[in-house]
């Protein structure tokens, strides 16, 4: 897809689940099982949607859930890769040599499984081997120092082989990350979970992450139980869809298992997403 002077690539590593109830917090089931079916074991699929951006440098946002999980973990999140990243680079003629910057929207399994890979020596390097990672400190602060609630989210072998190949940059605030893309904190999902806006020739798009993660998550209470600051998340949430109704922004929706991106449209007091196909 063309955005002004960029062009942007809505990338695929397949699909995992999740439970239904954790995705949607205080929306009861027969509300959401309208928007997302449950499974056997009350999971729904999502999507795992990394975004390939093309300008001055060649970037891409997150990185899927990557190759590294067990049998056991693969079971549980009923991981499927048979599209996988690796088709998808390939698909948009990408190399993964041909990545200059990876962008981090935080450090969780599901976005940053895909930095590292597993070689069959088994050590653990970056999966981008000429890309800088760029990570917000004080995410990094958080992965590198788990608690019990968040233990299970950040697993070392997706982020700590990057420092020890001195291929992080460390981004301490808000700021640009290559000319048309820069960082916003959203706080909510992570204290530091930041989202990605992209601007060129006069268009906005969102990269949303955790923050609206499939177009099921438009409405404002509709927020993840996974979320360690809900609050924050409504807060940001409020403000980014008013946005992006009154002035036309292009909404990336990470975790949708169908809908790669659309715009937001306000109707008799509903919220609908008009998807926009993938280019
Ligand atoms: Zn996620």
């Amino acid at each position: 897809m063309q955005f002004g002077d960029l062009e942007l690539i809505s990338l695929s590593d397949g699909s995992f689940r999740l439970d239904g109830g954790a995705m949607f917090g205080v929306v009861p089931k027969p509300l959401w099982e309208r928007r997302a079916p449950a499974d056997a074991r009350n999971r729904i699929r999502l999507g795992l949607r990394p975004l390939l951006v093309r300008g001055e440098k060649t970037m891409i946002i997150d990185a899927g859930i990557g190759g590294k999980m067990d049998a056991k973990s693969t079971d549980i999140y009923g991981i499927d890769r048979m599209q996988n990243l690796d088709g998808s680079l390939q698909a948009a003629g990408v190399l993964r040599e041909d990545v200059e910057i990876v962008l981090a929207t935080h450090l969780h399994f599901d976005h940053a499984g895909g930095f590292t890979t597993r070689l069959e020596s088994g050590q653990i390097v970056p999966a981008f081997p000429r890309a800088r990672y760029v990570v917000r400190t004080a995410e990094w602060e958080d992965a590198t120092h788990p608690n019990e609630r968040n233990r299970a989210s950040y697993l070392a072998e997706n982020f700590v082989p990057l420092a020890d190949a001195g291929v992080v940059h460390f981004m301490p605030d808000d700021g640009e990350v290559m000319p048309g893309v820069r960082v916003v904190r959203s706080g909510g999902h992570t204290m530091h979970h930041q989202v990605a806006i992209i601007e060129s020739g006069g268009l906005t798009a969102v990269f949303t992450a955790d923050m609206v993660p499939t177009a099921a998550h438009v409405d404002d209470p509709w927020i993840m139980g996974y979320d360690l600051y809900p609050m924050d998340t409504l807060a940001f949430k409020r403000r980014l869809m008013r946005d992006a109704i009154g002035r036309g922004f292009l909404i990336f929706f990470e975790h949708d298992p169908d809908i790669a991106s659309g715009y937001i449209r306000e109707v008799e007091g509903r919220r609908l997403v008009e998807p926009v196909p993938a280019a």
